[in-house]
């Protein structure tokens, strides 16, 4: 079983954001790989050692990115490639999606693309949907549990508000990953040397066989939202019958209740 797992180099959620001049800052915060594709990566793991399959990392973006694909390969997979182009830079979630869906073609024999949820920083949740859409593949997405998968079809629990749905659709398929899935391992002391002496390849357009897809949104504005003003206080008491009383008079006070 041959799976593809995609994941993007995005700011630490921790990093303190501006903007300015309508640029996003994070200053001198680390890159991490997006937390939800540590999911989807633990995923991707799990059905490659169940399954014998094998797992190839695809990360979309600049140099940097490489520093997720590392992330993967020392969590256990078997290689990592960059897709990375100038002509990409605005590239919108359609754009990408086809990049995407390009990058799983020049694989060959891909049974499973594999996703976050959604990525922190752009936030869309796009990317599954409709890099399926541009395969011609089924999109199982929000998948929490895969209790059954063979060579022809699989069998996925998607997590939704009202409990969860049972969904079945062919190979190969397209998953987005949430976090009830499995609790991502962490990089082995082995796969992070293994990781620090990759050659990760790079994909440009060309390689891919495909031209820059045009773009159709683009981003009009990008503010930080109004600073609020906050102040707080501290409840302090003899003991915690006393703090929480405090605490019910402080809250009908304010009016909160
Ligand atoms: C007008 C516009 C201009 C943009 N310009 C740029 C730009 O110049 N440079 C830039 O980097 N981005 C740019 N983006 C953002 C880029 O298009 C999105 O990152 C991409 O469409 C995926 O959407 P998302 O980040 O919301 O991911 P989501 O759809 O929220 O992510 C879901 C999952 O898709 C996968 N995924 C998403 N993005 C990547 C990626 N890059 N590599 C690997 N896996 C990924 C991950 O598994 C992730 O968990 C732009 C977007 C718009 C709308």
């Amino acid at each position: 079983m041959k799976i593809a797992v995609f994941v993007k180099q995005v700011p630490d959620s921790a990093a303190k954001l501006s903007v300015d001049n309508g640029t996003v800052n994070w200053g001198d915060a680390p890159l991490v790989i997006n937390p939800w594709d540590e999911y989807a990566v633990e995923a991707a793991l799990q059905l490659a050692e169940k399954h014998n399959g094998e797992v190839a990392a695809i990360s979309l973006g600049d140099e940097n990115a490489k520093e997720a694909l590392k992330h993967a390969l020392a969590m256990g997979a078997a290689s990592a490639t960059l897709v990375s182009d100038p002509a990409l830079a605005k590239a919108d979630a359609a754009a990408a999606a086809r990049v995407f869906a390009a990058a799983v073609q020049k694989l060959g024999g891909v049974d499973l693309a594999i996703f976050g949820k959604q990525a922190i920083d752009s936030d869309t949740g796009l990317a599954p949907a409709m890099t399926a859409r541009v395969l011609g593949w089924p999109a199982l997405s929000m998948v929490a549990a895969i209790p059954s998968l063979d060579a022809g079809s699989i069998k996925v629990e998607r997590a939704i508000e009202e409990g969860r749905q049972i969904v079945e659709g062919k190979l190969p398929a397209v998953l987005s990953i949430v976090k009830d899935f499995a609790e991502p391992r962490y990089p082995s002391f082995m796969g992070i040397r293994k990781a620090s002496k990759a050659e990760i390849p790079v994909w440009s357009l060309g390689d891919l066989g495909i031209s820059a897809p045009d773009s159709k949104v683009s981003w009009a504005e990008i503010s930080a939202p109004p600073a609020r003003d906050v102040t707080s206080e501290m409840v302090t008491g003899a003991n915690a019958d006393e703090i929480a009383a405090k605490l019910a008079d402080l809250i009908i006070a304010e009016g909160v209740l």
